[in-house]
């Protein structure tokens, strides 16, 4: 099995659009980067407006439940082929909707709720004739049920915020619509608990403080997955930065009865790894892997796509890695080689008490994505 997965991965053709990008946003990369300067200077006065995220929020942002992980081989991640080039938005073509409109249904969550995830998925679609459809012909919120036989949408959100569909995931792109990927008494995306989580953002009152929220950042970073990215701390510079393992010889120590891990007596600090198989995650080894792990990911992500779409569906990806997006992880500075001087972290203006960022608006680099996709007559 881990042979044929191997010579797919192989005979794969890598594209790099950094050139297409810049010409799309018709930005020179100069003014790019000052575009990205002046992001971070509204980011910082942001900052001070606003009292910091809890950092405790930050649970359960993955991106697929746990029994629908495809079966992973240790050893692949070991022995895979690094991908030639450089670099991410990380996009594995063929999952890339290619109709107009794209239906979305809920089960659960109040019309205010909904109307707010409606309003927040359109952060990705203004401006063009793409556009995700929350609505039917009289104007009601699309719905399904897990007891199902059609599917009521594409794109069907669930609210579970236990059992086997719980956490912040969703189904990449196209691959929402494979019966085998996504059966249809489950949710393509979850957005564990927002039916309640995000009550208190309901309302014009509110439009500024949820602006600025990990949940606004959540609905865009998971519809960003709905549309064909895939994380953007999988970029190379990223996963050479990023400390996956343990220090060697490090001994297992909560930091209290229900951890998380931290440094041992001796200094030596847990790898990311191990950090996100504690509390407050609580992931599987498999699930880490899945979640940090650029080879991991894109091995299990590629042999869905190529089942769904042929050898011929690559890995696309951008030169640079793009510190704004929303596809970032606040990731912590502790499991970064360069520490605060890692490229792995996110520059968006919201902030948890503890101090990672995450991005709160569509970068740049997001919306050329969007629009190399997307932005079609
Ligand atoms: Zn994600």
């Amino acid at each position: 099995m881990a042979s044929v997965i191997l010579r797919a991965l192989i005979a794969a053709a890598l594209v790099g659009i950094a050139g297409v990008t810049a010409a799309q946003t018709e930005l020179s990369e100069t003014e790019n980067a000052r575009q990205f300067a002046q992001f971070e200077i509204a980011g910082s006065a942001a900052e001070t407006a606003a009292a910091p995220e809890d950092a405790a929020l930050r649970v359960g942002l993955d991106d697929i439940p746990e029994d629908m992980l495809v079966d992973l081989f240790p050893e692949l991640a070991e022995t895979y082929t690094q991908f030639a080039g450089v670099t991410s938005q990380v996009n594995p073509t063929g999952v890339q909707w290619t109709t107009n409109e794209v239906t979305v249904a809920f089960n659960g969550g109040s019309p205010e709720v909904r109307e707010l995830i409606e309003r927040t998925a359109a952060e990705w679609t203004q401006g063009s004739s793409f556009r995700f459809s929350f609505r039917d012909a009289q104007n009601r919120f699309r719905e399904w049920r897990p007891s199902d036989t059609v599917a009521a949408a594409n794109i069907r959100i669930g609210f579970a915020a236990t059992g086997p569909n719980a956490g912040y995931w969703s189904r990449l792109g196209t691959l929402a619509t494979d019966r085998d990927f996504s059966p249809l008494n489950r949710p393509t995306m979850n957005l564990g608990g927002f039916d309640q989580k995000l009550l208190e953002y309901v309302g014009e009152a509110h439009r500024a403080k949820w602006a600025r929220s990990y949940f606004h950042h959540v609905v865009l970073h998971e519809f960003g997955h709905a549309l064909g990215l895939a994380h953007e701390h999988f970029h190379d510079d990223c996963q050479r930065d990023l400390k996956l393992n343990d220090d060697l010889g490090y001994r297992l120590t909560p930091n209290n009865a229900i951890g998380p891990y931290t440094a041992d007596v001796a200094g030596r600090r847990p790898g990311a790894l191990r950090v996100f198989q504690g509390h407050p995650n609580r992931w599987t080894i498999t699930k880490a892997r899945y979640n940090l792990h650029a080879q991991t990911y894109f091995a299990a992500t590629r042999q869905n796509i190529q089942s769904e779409f042929g050898a011929g569906s690559r890995i696309e990806t951008t030169r640079a890695i793009d510190r704004h997006s929303v596809m970032m992880y606040a990731l912590d500075v502790s499991l970064l080689r360069s520490g605060a001087n890692s490229v792995c972290i996110s520059l968006g203006a919201g902030q948890f008490s503890d101090g990672a960022r995450f991005a709160t608006t569509l970068s740049a680099g997001d919306i050329a994505y969007f629009r190399r996709y997307y932005d079609r007559p």
